[in-house]
């Protein structure tokens, strides 16, 4: 029985993507390695997303049969593709999708709208409340792993930067108004929270911090949008006017060039005064961010590897013409607040492969998916991989060279994608230089 398919990727081109003219355009230039998608690259085009698995709205086909059959036909024809203990927990075709996760190829030109992912009991509560705006019920942890530099926000930066910003930052303090009360709120929180990092004194803690940044970010997501629309202009011009004559401000250059550029990207938008309550993130190739539930998260730019459950569930914060379930938002939101470099998922060796390649496991602490990320060296590189008792997807990242499953050898590029079914071992060997990424499911 066939257990390896080569697929036929779907592209989204969404105003935010990376415009079809750029050399280094990782959605445009994948989607070419594929002829049988008939992708014809138009240099005006911004292209945003590759799309790998079975999603309804944009699913990947087998290229293997003419006409070309959805994978997702194949698998609900032979559901041991999926594995027992997968089909056991997520059966072998639900409603939405037959595969639990969805892998995609993200080129970010603009930052995407500031976001959190409810959990799966709210997202059960919401849909059954509002099935208009929340169209699922389940949660959707997502995953980003850099292969060109990336650059996005992810959780709350740290208590004494957030005060530090609204003590400093007249245009911000005009919007999120701190009283007496609030300022000796969030300075008893900076200061357990520094403690709490020295390993002293860690009781209260998280709570006290939580305290603190849901009430001063419910004072700027609720802030009238008269109010702030004002301020955010303000800022920007004050700002744009001390960058061009060299002028000293209160933030650093890099925080005042990205309020700059949001406000250009997304003028008045409340979200640019998000840049000095949210983690400033930089990737570069291999590091990775995990995207739990209910963290605030947005993409600013650059190019990633993404992996999710399937769902739509969004709660918009900010940088965005459309619907801020505010209420929601402000309720949901753990409040955790860390340094930017602590919200890295740091990958660890895999102990599946034999070989001479290396292999990295990134495994966020969720059921959906995990993503192993193999490098094959510049020499006789070969990576025997075990098999795995689910799904997965695999991306030929970068380079050229074979994959060998059930006693055939194919040929693959960069771009080229293919599911692998349950239970069946792989081998991929280059003679010069490759980097593959393969997303997938195993219940342990
Ligand atoms: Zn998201």
């Amino acid at each position: 029985m066939t257990a390896v398919y080569q697929l036929i990727p779907g592209v989204q081109s969404y105003e935010w993507g990376i415009l079809g003219s750029e050399k280094n355009n990782a959605v445009a230039n994948y989607a070419e390695a594929t002829p049988a998608l008939n992708f014809q690259r138009d240099d005006a085009t911004p292209y945003a997303e590759l799309w790998m698995g079975t999603h309804p709205t944009l699913p990947s086909y087998v290229i293997a049969k003419e006409p070309h059959e959805a994978l997702s036909s194949v698998i609900s024809a032979q559901p041991s593709l999926l594995g027992e203990s997968v089909v056991k927990k997520y059966g072998a075709h639900n409603e939405r999708c037959a595969l639990p996760f969805l892998f995609k190829v993200l080129g970010i030109a603009k930052a995407l709208s500031i976001q959190a992912h409810p959990n799966k009991q709210l997202a059960e509560k919401l849909h059954t409340e509002k099935p208009n705006l929340y169209k699922d019920d389940n949660h959707k942890p997502e995953m980003a792993i850099a292969i060109q530099h990336f650059t996005g926000f992810c959780g709350f930066r740290p208590v004494h930067e957030i005060a530090n910003f609204l003590a400093t930052v007249p245009e911000l303090a005009s919007v999120v108004h701190v009283d007496g009360a609030l300022r000796e709120l969030l300075q008893d929180a900076a200061s357990r929270q520094a403690s709490a990092w020295r390993g002293t004194d860690t009781a209260g803690a998280k709570d006290t911090v939580h305290d603190a940044l849901q009430r001063v970010f419910a004072l700027l997501m609720r802030a009238d949008a008269q109010v702030y629309e004002h301020a955010v202009a303000e800022l920007a011009q004050r700002y744009t006017d001390a960058l061009q004559h060299n002028a000293s401000i209160e933030v650093s250059r890099a925080t005042a060039e990205l309020v700059v550029r949001l406000n250009k990207q997304y003028p008045r938008d409340v979200g640019v005064l998000c840049t000095f309550f949210l983690n400033v993130v930089h990737l570069e190739p291999g590091e990775a961010l995990y995207l739990g539930a209910d963290e605030p998260h947005a993409y600013i730019d650059g190019t990633i590897l993404e992996c999710m459950a399937a769902s739509d569930n969004v709660v918009r914060a900010g940088l965005t013409p459309k619907v801020r379930d505010v209420d929601v938002l402000v309720d949901m939101l753990t409040y955790q607040s860390a340094r930017a470099a602590e919200q890295l998922l740091r990958p660890v060796k895999w102990d599946g492969e034999q070989g001479n390649a290396t292999t990295e496991l990134y495994d966020p602490p969720i059921d959906e998916f995990s993503v192993l990320l193999t490098t094959l060296g510049r020499s006789d590189v070969h990576s025997d991989q075990r098999a795995i008792q689910g799904p997965s997807i695999v991306l030929i990242v970068h380079g050229s060279g074979s994959l060998h499953a059930q006693n055939k050898d194919t040929d693959v590029k960069a771009g080229a994608v293919f599911f692998v079914g349950a239970d069946t071992p792989i081998r991929f060997a280059t003679k010069n230089d490759m980097k593959v990424a393969r997303a997938f499911l195993e219940i342990v």
